[in-house]
């Protein structure tokens, strides 16, 4: 007999705890978006050395955590370099993967967890552009989930350790729509330091009943 192994969150909706039917009240019942975080184990961060990030040891940490590793790492930056001219460095190879990968999977919670590689492997590289743009992706990701599910408003959940612009965001609610349109998160001017970059917001969305 042959045995299948699946995913483990196979079937689950991407971003959301199921949601709970007691209490109707204010904080009882909200689903939480996870950004993709949840239940994965994160490989240990490899040491810097000198203050300065070791680009291609990020590159395949951030792989490693989707069973990519180096072969698939030096294949993509032959080609990048065959078609642009010039080598690219190794985390703009690594995201090139990552990007293939979401295109390829069906599974929701999967993709979610590669944009947010992406956004941890940006933030190591100091990428701060890139960055915002992958977290608009996810946010915009997550009020979709919470739509197909049914919910029609979201609440801003900012971290503890939030810098001020990320805090007063807490608390606030939208229909999804709305945040769709004007897109409150993540936060443009959130000055929280995190690896290389200046304003890694950590605002979430909670959808509410
Ligand atoms: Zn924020
Ligand atoms: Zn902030």
């Amino acid at each position: 007999m042959v045995k299948v192994l699946r995913p483990k969150d196979e079937g689950k909706s991407a971003a959301v705890a199921a949601p709970t039917s007691k209490g109707k009240g204010e904080e009882g019942s909200k689903a939480e978006a996870t950004g993709g975080r949840a239940g994965g184990k994160r490989p240990p961060t490899p040491k810097r050395s000198g203050g300065a990030v070791d680009q291609r040891a990020e590159a395949l940490r951030t792989l490693s955590q989707f069973y990519l590793g180096e072969m698939d790492l030096k294949l993509r930056m032959r080609q990048m370099t065959i078609t642009t001219g010039k080598e690219p460095p190794e985390w703009m190879a690594a995201l090139e993967i990552l990007k293939d990968q979401i295109i390829n999977t069906e599974h929701p919670d999967l993709k979610l967890r590669m944009y947010q590689a992406m956004a941890d492997l940006l933030a190591k590289v100091g990428q701060k552009e890139d960055l915002f743009t992958i977290q608009q992706i996810i946010a915009r990701y997550n009020l979709k989930s919470f739509k197909d599910m049914g919910f029609e408003r979201v609440e801003i959940e900012c971290a503890k350790d939030a810098c001020p612009v990320c805090q007063r965001m807490a608390g606030k609610r939208f229909r999804i729509e709305e945040a769709m349109e004007t897109m409150p998160i993540p936060c443009h001017d959130c000055t929280t330091d995190r690896d290389a970059v200046t304003g890694y917001c950590r605002c979430r969305y909670f959808a509410i009943f």
